[in-house]
Parts: structure tokens; C-alpha cells; sequence
């Protein structure tokens, strides 16, 4: 058998993906342990009665089940629940790493005030009943002057429990800035909203697809639930005869596109253009499903407004404007492979198209996201077998009914800092990335003066860093809740650190990509090793501190109550199970299925009509992104390139992940960035030298690792390096990708939706 490049490629990024979840690495690590217990300073588990816990681990938003292994009370082994409905008895580095973030450096011992300048890192240590007091008398003062609505929280989703405790805590104190960390959710939820009347996550039935086009999204190297996504991806493999098939789209040889069928190289940032692409090639062979079409959908054909003017429809539109040979000179995929997929898609049982770049974290252009749903659309594959489905939320008990004073009542009703929902976005609900153009440009509303953020990382995970980080330094009074010194724990005034994830309680809610309604409980499985505190119970006892009638809204003793008050029967199966389905979900028929008010799969948006420059706005299209800097200057482009290897989100790198990155991504402390060999020889690059990589927002020192895997004039940098707090094992290694990338505003949201950059590389 010959192989060639490709081939040996795909074979060594095959086999990479397959030994994180292989049992190769579980056997390694078991010997290494066994060899390390004969070093004299390695820390041995006492002896003593051993017992397994059920839990869910909450480092990303994938929601398995774990169990962890103890010796007492000391947790010792992490692995996947088996039979649990998302991961069934897989596990992923980052949910392994639990134990470090127990157990590790840079935990936050107990409550911390600033000592020194911001971000010089020293502090001292106070009382429990001090740190609410400070926060306390902050707040209460900001009342008093009628300032209630300058003080703002930041979350890292906005799903689960505790988060509505930062949201009501905001409501019954007077302010309406609570702010969730950008994320793909949130345009994702906006062009559901748009097109079937839902304002809700996607569920994808990844099991029973039988014909994947991935636009980017590294299905099994880190998207949704990776475990879950890897094992659907071994049905796929298992199924291959029977033309079940995976189609990756995207700039570079990622794992997903290494164990893909199919891999289109596509220019970065034009994967709508290829989905209108397709939905062209479809709907000119008269190849979607027109039942589904003239029945349940809205805006397909040309329409007539109520002054007579006749609109393109989506038909007309795509048929114009997105042949193949235009997509291919906007995408640089062949026309005759864009003719290929499409027909395949269209002819298969179970054809799926799904969005969300690399992990899917980043929000996406709400239109970007209709294009590609746009295909599922065609081939009526919606709340069916093998399709997308809009979840409902996991029903829970209401709570009581909220107390606002006046002055909450007025606070409230003052415009968002972040203009989400305003006129200028009128459908986001929250928009962080608007705040450092607003903040430093002085053109918000109003200033903010106190941030409370709670798992979220916005001084390391946005784009255009240093504008967030000179924006934030302006609020005069940040307070984290992180459990370990990150980068905003560091740059905060006041951290009360929260339990790790095995110390605590959370639910957590439907994960992202479930086919069905799963909610889990993560429990504390050992007893808190610091003088931490619960962040809901430090949210209830601020509550309780304030003046006015903040507290009324807080009947609860502690957190565990309200979860358990809150959470009503679904507790005891939580408590016995680690996790509750919902056995006898089935997906509404599509007569109940969109519920706009058309009743109809809307391929236009009728929701935007009002406001839209013009009618054509409203129906799914490509925009090509307007990218800072000149070309002649920064001819190379610059996109991020995420691994499993490498958390890049709030949560981060333990030692162990650090451990298996390639020396092909971090050598020592060096960063390297993936060229292809003839951008090296256009622009006098050498293999594994080093190079100043220059961007409109910055410049990083890099060294070059030659790939063939990347298109030319394309430069891949990995995410989730370049720290500047935690420990010595995160601290200094590499360049964080996002001081590199600025903003691209979408225009119908408002969100970030930047997926790269111009660059130029010069070797040095
Ligand atoms: S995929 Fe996410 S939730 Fe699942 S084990 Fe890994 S980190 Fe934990």
C-alpha cells in the first residue's frame, strides 16, 4: 500500500485524535504512576477505603459524567460515567484536569484584597466576613447615589443556576448590565430565533447522521462534547458503507479534517458563500425536498410587498448570485466539487450541515449561520433522525417572585451600557465585545463602576486584548470569583474565590449539541481544600448585606437550598443518577415545529424586515469581512488554530495537557505558527526560525513549523498559550492568539464575529 502525503497526514493526525480518547494514554499514565511512586517527594494517596463518586464535570461546556475515584477524601482518578446520555464513559485532558485545578498551583486560598497596583500580583489576605463587607459598602454607596446602574456582572454563560443568581442579583439591587461571555450561543440562538421563531441552542442527532458537512467546526478535536462527538464520528466510520460520510471545510489540515472523507480547503471566512454554493447547486437540479419547502417554509419563492414591490426570494437570490463558478473564485473550492458535495447532500438519508468554527465557542455572523442552516432547510432534515432540532430548556421550579424598590425599578430601566437590545442591536441580549470601543471611546451611555465577573476570563479570552484590558482598568472596582489566579483574578480588586469543580454543586444544564434534553449534577466529591466559599453562597450572603429590599429576593439559607428548592424532583434522580434525560423526548412535528409568527421555517427573516436597509438583508447571505490593515502591509492571513490539547476558554491549560503538545505548536517557550512551504519561500521564511508575526493589533515573536496541511498565504496560530497569570507551568509560554486579532463587528448583532486577520510574517 503506498501512502502519500495526504495519506501520511491524515494517518498521524488520525492516530493524534484517536489516542485522547484510546486507552493508550490511561496505560501510560498508570505506569508512569506506578514508576513515579518510587520518587521520594511524589505525593501518595493515604491508604484507606476506596469509593467512586458520581459528578459532571464543568470545565467546558461539553456536560459529561464523570466518577471520581477516592482514598478517603482524597480524589485520585477522573474518568468518564459510563452510560451517561452525552459521553457514555469517555473523557477528555481538560476533564482529567480536574484533579490539577484541585490540587494544583494557583489556587486562590481564600479571599484576597489588592495590595499593590492592579496586576502586580500583590495582596492580602482577609476574613470572609471582610470581603462582603468591602463588597457590600461598595454597593450600598453606588445605591445611595442613585449609581445603582453603573455596576455590572460578567458570566461565563448565562445557563444554569448561578448565573440567574448574578442576573437577579442585578435586578433586585437596580441594574440592568449583566453581561455573559461572548460566545457561539449567542448568535447561534439569534438565526434560530430569526428563522424558527425560537430563541434556543441547536441540538444535532450526530448518531444518526449519516452525512456531515462540518463548516469549520472541529467536530472531533474539541467541538460541543468532543467524547460524544468522537464516537459519532466512529458510527460515521462504522457506517462508511453505507455512504455515511464526513465533509470538513476549512482552511487547514485540523484532526477533524485529517479523519474527515472529505476535506474542502476553503479560503478562511467564506464558508456561507460555499453553503449558498450548494443550496445553488440544489435548488437548480430541483433536488430539496419540495414538500417540506412549499408546506413549512416562508420566503423561498419571490414575494410581493404590501406596496406591490416584488422581493427575490431565497431561490432567486441563491440562483443569481451563487453559482459555483462565483463560489468557487470567492472560496476557492473547485466548481465541480462544490457540484459533487451538493448533489451527495441532497441524495443522502440523514444529511446534516453544521456551523460553529473550530471548538464552536466564538459567536459566528448571524447570517453565516442562516446560509448553513439554510441547507438542512432544503433537505427537510429538522426534527427528524439525523437532524437539528431546537432543544427546549430542562424544566425547573420558578422561583420566587422578584422584590424590586424604586431604586432597583429605576436602576433596571436604564439603557444597557453594551447598547444590547437598543435600537443600535435590537435582538442581542448581551454584547461585551461593544464595551472597550465604548468604554475607552467614552461614548457609552455611562461609565461603569463596579464588575463582578464569575467564570469568565475577559482579560486572556477576547479578541483585541489589550483594548479590553486598557477598557476594564477603567472600571474602579473588579471583583472575581475565580478559584484560581487568572488573568482577571489578577488585574481584580477583590477576589472571593469559588469551590474547584469537585468541590462544589452546579447543575448543568442541556450541553451544547445534545440531540435531547439532558440535564447533570456536578457534586462536591471532596471536602474544600482552602478557605473557599460557594459562589452562589457569596452571592446570597451579598444580597442579604445590602440596603433596600435586595435580601426579599433571597429567601434561600445557602446555595445547595435554592438548587435543591429550585431543581424540585429532578433532585433526587440528580443525586442518585449524576444526571436526568428526558426518556420520552421526541422533536415537534413540523406543523408545531417553527413558531415565528408565520408558523414557518422563515428563509427570510420576516423578524428583520422592519428595520433592514433592504429585503435582501433578511435572507441568508455571504458578506465578505472587512479586515483592518492594508493588504500591501499584511499580506498574509492570520487565523486561529484550536486544539484539545490546548484550553483556550475560561478555564485552562493544566501541566498534563501542556505535556502532550506537539513541539511543532510550543518548542520551550516558543510559540510556532503553521506556513505553508511555499508562503515560506514567497516570503523568505526558514523551518523552525524565528519570525516577528505583525498584525493591525499587534506583533508576537513566532517560530516557523513548515505544514502542508495549510493553504498558501494562510498562517495558523494556536490558541490557548501566551498567559500571564497562573503558574509557572501556563505563565510565558507562547503568544496569546488574541493579542494578535481585533474586532469584526457583525452588523446584525453587534458581536465579535472575528475569525482572523491580515498578518505579515518577516523572519528575523
Ligand atoms: S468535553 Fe468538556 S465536559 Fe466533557 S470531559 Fe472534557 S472538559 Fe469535561
Amino acid at each position: 500500500m503506498s501512502l502519500g502525503r495526504r495519506g501520511f497526514l491524515q494517518f498521524c493526525l488520525g492516530a493524534g485524535a484517536g489516542i485522547t480518547f484510546s486507552p493508550l494514554p490511561w496505560k501510560l499514565m498508570d505506569d508512569s504512576a506506578i514508576w513515579t511512586q518510587n520518587w521520594p517527594w511524589t505525593p501518595v494517596p493515604p491508604g484507606g477505603e476506596v469509593s467512586i463518586e458520581k459528578t459532571a464535570c464543568t470545565l467546558c461546556p461539553g456536560g459529561c459524567g464523570i466518577t471520581v475515584r477516592k482514598v478517603k477524601d482524597r480524589a485520585i482518578k477522573i474518568e468518564g460515567m459510563k452510560g451517561h446520555p452525552i459521553n457514555d464513559g469517555g473523557v477528555c485532558l481538560l476533564g482529567m484536569s480536574a484533579l490539577y485545578k484541585l490540587y494544583g498551583g494557583a489556587r486562590i486560598k481564600g479571599p484576597l484584597k489588592r495590595a499593590g497596583k492592579r496586576g502586580e500580583g500583590k495582596w492580602e489576605q482577609i476574613p470572609w466576613n471582610a470581603a462582603i463587607a468591602e463588597i457590600s459598602k461598595e454597593l450600598n454607596q453606588k445605591r445611595q447615589d442613585g449609581l445603582s446602574h453603573t455596576v455590572a456582572s460578567m458570566t461565563g454563560t448565562d445557563r444554569g443556576t448561578v448565573p440567574q443568581l448574578f442576573k437577579r442579583l442585578l435586578a433586585a439591587y437596580g441594574s440592568p448590565n449583566v453581561f455573559t461571555a461572548p460566545s457561539l450561543q449567542d448568535s447561534e440562538r439569534l438565526a434560530l430565533k430569526l428563522m424558527q421563531g425560537d430563541y434556543a441552542s441547536a441540538g444535532y442527532d450526530l448518531e444518526n447522521a449519516r452525512y456531515v458537512v462540518s463548516f469549520g467546526a472541529s467536530i472531533i478535536d474539541g467541538w460541543g462534547s468532543p467524547v460524544r462527538a468522537f464516537r459519532a464520528h466512529t458510527r460515521w466510520a462504522e457506517k462508511a458503507a453505507e455512504g455515511a460520510k464526513l465533509v470538513q471545510v476549512e482552511a487547514c489540515l485540523s484532526n477533524t479534517a485529517a479523519k474527515a472523507d472529505t476535506w474542502l480547503t476553503i479560503k478562511p471566512g467564506t464558508e456561507a458563500a460555499l453553503a449558498l454554493g450548494l443550496a445553488h447547486v440544489i435548488i437548480k437540479e430541483k433536488s430539496y425536498n419540495k414538500a417540506f419547502i412549499r408546506d413549512y417554509c416562508l420566503g423561498f419563492e419571490d414575494w410581493q410587498d404590501s406596496g406591490g414591490t416584488v422581493h427575490k426570494g431565497f431561490k432567486q437570490s441563491v440562483l443569481k448570485e451563487y453559482s459555483p463558478d462565483a463560489v468557487s473564485r470567492i472560496t476557492g473550492v473547485p466548481a465541480d466539487r462544490i457540484s459533487v458535495i451538493a448533489r451527495e447532500f441532497a441524495q443522502a438519508k440523514g444529511a446534516l450541515a453544521v456551523w460553529g468554527r473550530g471548538k464552536g465557542t466564538r459567536p459566528m455572523a448571524v447570517h453565516d449561520i442562516m446560509a448553513i442552516h439554510a441547507l438542512n432547510a432544503l433537505v427537510a432534515n429538522i426534527n427528524k433522525p439525523g437532524g437539528v432540532t431546537v432543544l427546549p430548556d430542562v424544566t425547573t421550579v420558578p422561583w420566587p417572585s422578584l422584590v424590586q424598590d424604586d431604586i432597583a425599578k429605576s436602576g433596571t430601566k436604564q439603557p444597557r451600557v453594551d447598547r444590547a437590545g437598543t435600537d443600535a442591536f435590537p435582538l442581542s441580549e448581551s454584547l461585551f465585545d461593544q464595551l472597550p470601543k465604548l468604554i475607552k471611546g467614552g461614548t457609552g451611555e455611562y461609565p461603569l463602576s463596579v464588575l463582578l465577573v464569575h467564570g469568565a476570563n475577559p482579560y486572556y479570552t477576547e479578541h483585541d486584548r489589550t483594548a479590553v484590558a486598557e477598557a476594564l482598568d477603567r472600571i474602579p472596582f473588579i471583583v472575581s470569583f475565580s478559584s484560581r489566579m487568572d488573568e482577571t483574578a489578577n488585574h481584580a480588586d477583590l477576589i472571593l474565590p469559588n469551590h474547584t469543580s469537585l468541590e462544589r454543586y452546579e447543575d448543568v444544564p442541556t450541553p451544547i449539541s445534545s440531540s435531547l434534553p439532558v440535564m447533570s449534577l456536578s457534586r462536591p466529591v471532596v471536602s474544600p481544600q482552602c478557605d473557599t466559599r460557594h459562589v452562589g453562597d457569596s452571592l446570597i450572603a451579598i444580597a442579604k448585606s445590602l440596603d433596600g429590599s435586595v435580601a426579599e429576593s433571597f429567601p434561600w439559607d445557602d446555595y445547595e437550598s435554592l438548587l435543591k428548592a429550585t431543581l424540585g424532583d429532578k433532585w433526587s434522580v440528580l443525586e442518585k443518577e449524576g444526571y436526568w434525560k428526558d426518556e420520552g423526548y421526541t422533536p415537534a412535528d413540523w406543523s408545531q415545529a417553527f413558531r415565528n409568527a408565520s408558523g414557518k421555517f422563515e428563509f427570510l427573516a420576516t423578524t428583520l424586515l422592519a428595520g433592514a436597509k433592504s429585503a435582501k438583508d433578511c435572507l441568508p447571505q455571504y458578506s465578505r469581512a472587512k479586515l483592518k490593515g492594508e493588504e500591501f502591509m499584511y499580506p498574509l492571513i492570520l487565523i486561529p488554530c484550536e486544539s484539545m490539547r490546548l484550553a483556550d476558554g475560561p478555564v485552562a491549560n493544566s501541566p498534563l495537557m501542556t505535556k502532550t503538545v506537539a513541539d511543532t505548536v510550543l518548542k520551550n517557550d516558543d510559540l510556532c505558527v503553521e506556513v505553508n512551504p511555499k508562503t515560506a519561500i514567497a516570503h523568505g521564511l526558514t523551518d523552525e526560525r524565528m519570525a516577528l508575526l505583525s498584525t493591525p493589533k499587534g506583533k508576537a515573536k513566532v517560530k516557523i513549523h513548515l505544514f502542508d496541511g495549510i493553504q498558501p498565504g494562510v498562517v495558523a496560530i494556536p490558541t490557548g498559550l501566551g498567559h500571564t497569570a497562573y503558574d509557572d507551568y501556563l505563565k510565558g509560554k507562547g503568544v496569546n492568539s488574541n493579542d494578535l486579532i481585533g474586532m469584526i463587528e457583525d452588523e446584525a448583532s453587534g458581536l465579535d464575529i472575528a475569525w482572523g486577520s491580515r498578518a505579515s510574517l518577516k523572519s528575523i
